[in-house]
């Protein structure tokens, strides 16, 4: 047997045996009568390293990370449910493969109690390092696909396996279409629509390289609200509809809080030529208390980093002609 097939096999041997609670109150059939939350976290980190995230073999438990696996906690675990990340961060340093990393003076802060909290977590905690040989079967594709089989062949009955590896597929594709959208920008190649891509592809990847942008700051207020679990208040809005322009180029988007997105959707607010918020008319109507939004009137909007991925101006136009009311 070759050394690679052997590291594999003794690695799958372990990810097969995770000591999860056992409760066949607490955990339905559908996670096999197990808690799922270390299949999870490690499923989420497959996810992360088919990314090119994980270039060395140390786990943080980043925003991405904690996204990824309440997104598999949502697919399949019960209405009004919410799974916590920081236990499976904490416990599986009990798997031999996983040693925690206090921050700096937090050493004796770490053996007073377990960590229950994400927050807690991030305060106590760099990461997580692994051992070598996950860190090297995580990041070769073949071996990957392996544990990814492994750990929901063990940990998920046979009806939501497909969800689960459905999600991955699609968030890999995503990942790959923010890229190429990235990318494209980069190189001010001509924009083609990509017509032949599953819509929640296409929303995800534009999602995905609105908020890398913009680093889920609002453009318009510059609100930053992420919790601990996994959740932005920011979305990424199209200037132009995809409806209308068919046109994903992130110039064509903004990051906009909930109030921010329905105020630029209905005419309430817009961007200006010298990049700077507009406030409608509208909004001093005698009905409305528009709050916040007054104060944001005429102050430079919040951009990404690099003026090719400025929002277009052809875009913003077009807004200022359809949608804002003057
Ligand atoms: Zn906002």
């Amino acid at each position: 047997m070759c050394s690679r097939r052997k590291v594999l096999d003794n690695l799958l041997n372990i990810l097969i045996r995770l000591r999860t609670d056992r409760n066949r109150n607490r955990w339905t059939a559908v996670t096999n009568h197990r808690a799922p939350h270390k299949p999870f976290l490690l499923l989420s980190i497959l996810d992360l390293a088919a990314q090119g995230d994980i270039d060395q073999p140390f786990i943080e438990p980043s925003f991405d990370l904690a996204e990824r696996f309440t997104r598999y906690w949502s697919l399949i675990m019960p209405v009004g449910t919410t799974g916590n990340m920081a236990y499976p961060f904490y416990h599986m340093q009990s798997e031999g493969f996983w040693s925690l990393v206090p921050r700096p003076g937090m050493e004796t802060d770490l053996q007073q109690r377990p960590v229950t909290s994400m927050t807690r977590l991030r305060g106590v905690h760099l990461g997580a390092k692994i051992s070598e040989e996950l860190f090297h079967c995580i990041n070769d594709s073949q071996c990957r696909e392996q544990i990814r089989a492994a750990l929901l062949h063990t940990y998920f009955s046979p009806s939501v396996r497909p969800i689960l590896l459905r999600d991955a597929s699609e968030n890999q594709e995503a990942f790959e279409y923010s890229q190429r959208l990235l990318a494209a920008a980069e190189k001010a190649m001509p924009y083609a629509a990509p017509e032949d891509r599953p819509r929640q592809v296409r929303d995800q990847g534009f999602r995905k390289a609105v908020m890398s942008l913009y680093k889920h700051r609002c453009a318009l207020c510059g609100i930053r609200m992420l919790t601990p679990d996994g959740h932005t208040i920011v979305e990424a809005a199209h200037i132009r509809p995809w409806s209308e322009s068919k046109d994903d180029r992130p110039v064509n988007g903004l990051a906009l809080c909930r109030l921010c997105h329905w105020s630029f959707d209905e005419g309430f607010m817009s961007v200006g030529k010298g990049y700077e918020v507009l406030v409608s008319p509208m909004a001093r109507a005698e009905q409305n208390n528009p709050g916040v939004i007054m104060t944001l009137e005429n102050r430079p909007i919040f951009r990404p980093e690099e003026d090719r991925f400025i929002p277009d101006q052809a875009c913003l136009t077009w807004h200022r002609r359809a949608v804002f009311k003057t």
